[in-house]
């Protein structure tokens, strides 16, 4: 099978239709027929590929409507697999064209591509629903913000000291939680930073809010409050883990920048440690795809680098590959854990993130200003050319 060929079929051309045909919120609670329409458009289009489309479909109390995560299937009667994955849900104000739009489409290119190829190994292809948040703690936030006597009509704070103040807890908490702080200690300490500041009425909304997610840890925010479809998917083909060779989850892929000062890192990473290829990493230069991998999963991040290196893609690269296991890396750098590998990863599933690491980079990441103007198409194609690449590769 010729590689070089292969890649060259994945078109610029789809990869933007794709996006222009899924762009809009696309969110359980604000916008579920698009987030259903676009779960028909998965089937859609592996039908057409005439890849073998199961849907595993899950309910959650409170929602009379269906969560589904659809599954495409290249299958070569082999008892091993290779996922290529990616979630098509967004937050509740953003048209997700980059988050995640662009991992959507460059999954469906992979899958159209690949279904004419010669291979050996079966290749699945999943589009998670519900990566961003868990619906019944959106619509209980809701329901909070509605009971606080903060909000109006269409759930917007009342007043600037409001939603400034509740800004500047989002901040604290985050702050405290990269630098290891329990989720509980985070909530307090934040709290108490800006407590005199408070009103009564907010005092009472932000107390509620933290009773919310009490139960919430570092280690069980995966599947607890993110990460629910592939989360679910999982309990579901738990038994089935040894077959998985790899995973490789597509999380954004749209932003790049050459500028200098593009570019920031998670707490806790010195991007000097890590392989990278052709980054400005002085100048911090934004214009490389970034790679999340488990000390499970460096054989197959390595795998995707070589591809990355081959003269018809030519893409830089800087691969974080982290020497630790899902429970340290959850204490230590939370951050990596943000998209549905890290649920394979807490099954010691080899799986990466292929990403250009959102808002680390992307000045539109979770807005209403998250749409394709801003997406840089080109780097967008080597990006699924080298995932492309890699899973011809190993299959
Ligand atoms: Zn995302």
């Amino acid at each position: 099978m010729d590689k070089k060929k292969l890649i060259e079929q994945i078109d610029i051309e789809r990869l933007y239709q794709h996006i222009l045909n899924i762009e809009g919120v696309r969110h359980p609670i604000d916008n579920p027929d698009l987030l259903d329409a676009v779960a028909d458009y998965l089937i859609y289009e592996f039908e057409e590929y005439g890849l073998k489309v199961n849907e595993h479909i899950f309910e959650l109390d409170g929602f009379d409507q269906k969560f589904r995560n659809i599954e495409g299937l290249i299958d070569k009667g082999s008892d091993k697999e290779l996922l290529v994955t990616a979630h098509y849900d967004t937050v509740s104000v953003s048209p997700g064209a980059n988050d995640n739009g662009s991992g959507i489409a460059g999954m469906l290119e992979i899958a159209r591509v690949l279904a004419k190829a010669d291979i050996d190994t079966n290749v699945r292809f999943i589009g998670f629903t519900l990566e961003e948040s868990h619906p019944q703690q959106d619509k209980k936030i809701r329901e909070l913000m509605e009971e606080s006597g903060l909000v109006d009509d269409e759930l917007r704070f009342s007043t600037y000291h409001s939603i400034k103040h509740l800004e500047i807890l989002d901040v604290l908490r985050e702050e405290y939680l990269v630098q290891g702080k329990t989720v509980k200690e985070s909530w307090q300490l934040a709290i108490g930073n800006i407590a005199e500041q408070l009103t009564e009425k907010e005092k009472q909304y932000i107390d509620s809010l933290q009773k919310l997610y009490e139960n919430v840890t570092r280690t069980n925010w995966v599947g607890g409050s993110i990460c629910i479809g592939s989360s679910k998917w999982l309990e579901k083909n738990k038994h089935n883990k040894q077959k998985i060779l790899g995973v490789f989850n597509l999380e954004e892929i749209g932003y790049s920048s050459e500028k200098k000062y593009s570019q920031q890192y998670p707490a806790g990473i010195d991007p000097e440690r890590y392989p990278s290829y052709k980054v400005d990493i002085e100048n911090r230069v934004g214009n490389f795809v970034g790679i999340f991998a488990d000390k499970y999963s460096k054989s197959i991040a390595q795998a995707f680098c070589e591809q990355c290196k081959i003269k018809d893609i030519d893409l830089p690269f800087h691969s974080l590959e982290v020497p630790l296991n899902y429970e340290e890396i959850s204490q230590q750098i939370i951050d990596l854990l943000r998209s549905d590998h890290s649920s394979f990863w807490k099954e010691q599933v080899p799986a990466i993130s292929i990403t250009d690491t959102f808002e680390f980079r992307y000045p539109y990441y979770h807005t209403s200003a998250d749409i394709s103007d801003y997406l840089d198409f080109e780097f967008m194609t080597k990006i699924v050319k080298a995932t492309l690449a890699t899973v011809i590769s190993l299959a």
